[in-house]
């Protein structure tokens, strides 16, 4: 496998650098000492327009691109803003995409998502799973354009040589994530529900759904050190999953966040909401075999993210990631 030497005077543009994914990217390239990271907000760059970012990449020519920018949101937002999910992440995902092909961008990572593979699909998920079957309903319209985007970068791979590579992370969490109750995850909706509730005089917190579907969470520090595992290391046409390996069921997730957020709050389930995918768990054998592993556990995840949003619960709370190109 050839090596990317990723000098430290390379020109890497992280797409979506405000985001929970984009901000823990650009942390992790700036900690690496890279000297030349390029960012652009959505006010300076529509990532929609082609044209724009035609000329964006014509002016400053990235070397590598981190593709970390979509609209992106919790199970709610998914299912009922379908057309906005559609449009804008199918549009980011090609512009950028054919601007680095058109300016010479030496590789390209594109960020996905685990919400790809089939409703039914077996477990834990493996890459080769993708298009077997119908998706999950409630997150259909992001699964379509992640899809679109990964079959982009090989379409690009096949006819014009490009090294454009797809990584398929699990559910994340960490700082910066959105934490406004209609567009969170349910990691950071639990947590601020918790944080809340630890100030009442009878603390209780609604979960969403039966509390029984499993899922997995990866730290995004987690996440960008294997974003620049793979920029370094993957090669291949093949979308690659990042995880941790283990799920746990939602109501799991609820007791451990009640554990180190508001030990004695009291959890009740709205049956009303849905519960989405049955479970997500991806197979991560073919990362762990290039010799990359996680290292944050959930415990401790939750415990840094969770003294983070103390330290930042006003701007948290605020939940600015709910416009085009700024996940
Ligand atoms: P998903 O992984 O695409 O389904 O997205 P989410 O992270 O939004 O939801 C995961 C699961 O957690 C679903 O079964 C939700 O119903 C459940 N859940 C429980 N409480 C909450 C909550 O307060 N917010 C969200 N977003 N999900 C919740």
């Amino acid at each position: 496998m050839s090596e990317e030497r990723l000098a430290r005077n390379a020109r890497i543009y992280v797409a979506g650098h405000r985001g929970l994914v984009g901000s823990a990217i650009l942390r992790r390239l700036q900690e690496e000492g890279f000297s030349r990271v390029l960012t652009a907000t959505r006010e300076q760059l529509d990532l929609r327009d082609q044209a724009a970012v035609n000329y964006w990449f014509r002016a400053n020519r990235p070397d590598y691109v981190f593709l970390a920018a979509g609209t992106v949101g919790g199970i709610l937002p998914n299912s009922t803003r379908p057309a906005e999910f559609l449009y804008d992440n199918m549009l980011i995902h090609a512009t950028v995409v054919h601007a680095a092909y058109l300016y010479g961008t030496r590789k390209l990572l594109y960020l996905g998502s685990s919400c790809i593979y089939p409703r039914e699909c077996p477990q834990p998920m493996k890459e080769e799973s993708l298009l077997t079957g119908p998706l999950e309903p409630t997150n259909e319209a992001y699964a379509v354009a992640k899809i679109a985007g990964i079959k982009l970068c090989q379409a690009y791979r096949r006819q014009y040589g490009c090294n454009f590579i797809s990584a398929m992370p699990t559910n994340l969490y960490g700082p910066n994530d959105t934490f406004d109750l209609r567009n969170a995850h349910v990691l950071p909706a639990l947590m601020r529900k918790f944080h809340e509730a630890a100030r009442e005089e009878t603390p209780s917190v609604t979960v969403w759904g039966t509390g029984t579907p499993r899922r997995e969470f990866l730290h995004v520090d987690d996440l960008a050190d294997a974003c620049l595992f793979l920029m370094r290391r993957y090669a291949s046409e093949m979308h690659i999953n990042v995880g941790c390996g283990t799920d746990l069921s939602i109501r799991k997730l609820a007791e451990l966040m009640r554990e180190i957020v508001a030990p004695y709050a009291r959890l009740t389930f709205d049956a009303s909401k849905p519960d989405g995918m049955p479970r997500k768990l991806l197979d991560t054998r073919r990362l762990r075999a290039m010799g990359w592993q996680p290292r944050i556990d959930l415990r401790e995840g939750i415990r840094k993210t969770y003294e983070w949003f103390r330290e930042h619960a006003e701007e948290a709370i605020e939940g600015r990631r709910m416009t085009p190109a700024s996940a």
